[in-house]
């Protein structure tokens, strides 16, 4: 396995492989690794000759109060758990390295970026759409892996793709979950004991929504209204959103019919989770 710290030289190795025709598998991540990256690995491993996996801590994506210096770090782990995963590359720049002083371009998206998480998190995905075409270039991969935990993210690089005629396939990846539920992310070491078991609640309003529709509700005002039951009645949880939309356009859903997201973000003391669940309704019985 490589480490390589600069843009050019990640290009001189990507531009060798592509010559001896080698399919490169990307997966970007902020580090701090954990299962759910891994799968994403496993993933690309088997679509790729060739694993890229970049550890960048973005700092274009984090708005002025958010956690950015506090974000965990910790490379030699990660090292070791990318080496123990066969991954041939990592991709492993500075601040400086990806943002020389002067730099002014970015990659915006007006709609998509400006609902659920987005609206939250004013310039969030500019900084992700900005860092991940950064990284298109720089790897230059055949196949990409973006995992479903970050709905919205994985909804907007489809959509960049497609809209910048971008040559590279977007594989997604399912949300890997700890033993009791909750979804894996590196901000879970933020939590004390009783955070981390009052975490549960998303999973658990998640689990109480596909229940619901799979007893036939189709009202998301209905499914909203019991899941807010369970999130307003755990001590340490404030919701900053629950929203039921269409996949598609994001836009809100009042019936779970056709292709539904259900995707919420609650503040757990002072960590922001996320996690949803995709509903896939074709069914026309309707209650
Ligand atoms: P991050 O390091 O949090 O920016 O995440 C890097 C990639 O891993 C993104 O595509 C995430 O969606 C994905 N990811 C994070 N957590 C999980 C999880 N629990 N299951 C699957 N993929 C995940």
């Amino acid at each position: 396995m490589k480490i390589i710290r600069t843009i050019s030289d990640m290009q001189e190795a990507v531009q060798t492989l592509r010559r001896d025709g080698k399919r490169i598998g990307f997966v970007p991540t902020m580090g701090y690794l954990h299962a759910g990256h891994l799968s994403l690995v496993h993933l690309a491993r088997q679509q790729s000759d060739r694993v890229v996996v970049s550890i960048f801590v973005n700092p274009t994506q984090f708005g002025p109060n958010e956690d950015l210096e506090a974000y965990p770090r910790d490379f030699a782990r990660d090292e070791a758990l990318c080496r123990d995963a066969d991954v041939d590359y990592i991709f492993y720049p500075s601040a400086a390295e990806m943002y020389p002083p002067g730099a002014g371009v970015y990659v915006n998206e007006d709609h998509l970026s400006t609902k659920l998480c987005g609206a939250s998190r004013p310039g969030h995905f500019r900084g992700v759409l900005t860092v991940v075409t950064k990284l298109f270039h720089i790897v230059q991969p055949d196949v990409a892996v973006f995992g479903e935990k970050d709905a919205q993210q994985l909804r907007l690089i489809h959509q960049m793709v497609d809209d910048l005629n971008v040559p590279v396939t977007i594989l997604p990846g399912p949300i890997v979950r700890e033993a009791d539920g909750l979804a894996l992310s590196s901000r879970n070491v933020y939590l004390s004991e009783t955070e981390r078991r009052e975490a549960l609640c998303l999973r658990k309003a998640l689990d109480q929504a596909e229940q619901m529709h799979a007893s036939g509700e189709r009202s998301a005002r209905s499914v909203i209204t019991a899941m807010e039951k369970i999130l307003n009645t755990t001590p340490s949880a404030r919701v900053d959103y629950l929203s039921i939309v269409h996949w598609n356009d994001l836009s809100p859903a009042e019936q779970l019919e056709g292709d539904i997201l259900i995707a919420l973000a609650v503040y757990i003391g002072r960590t922001r989770l996320i996690d949803n669940t995709r509903l896939k309704t074709t069914d026309a019985h309707a209650s």
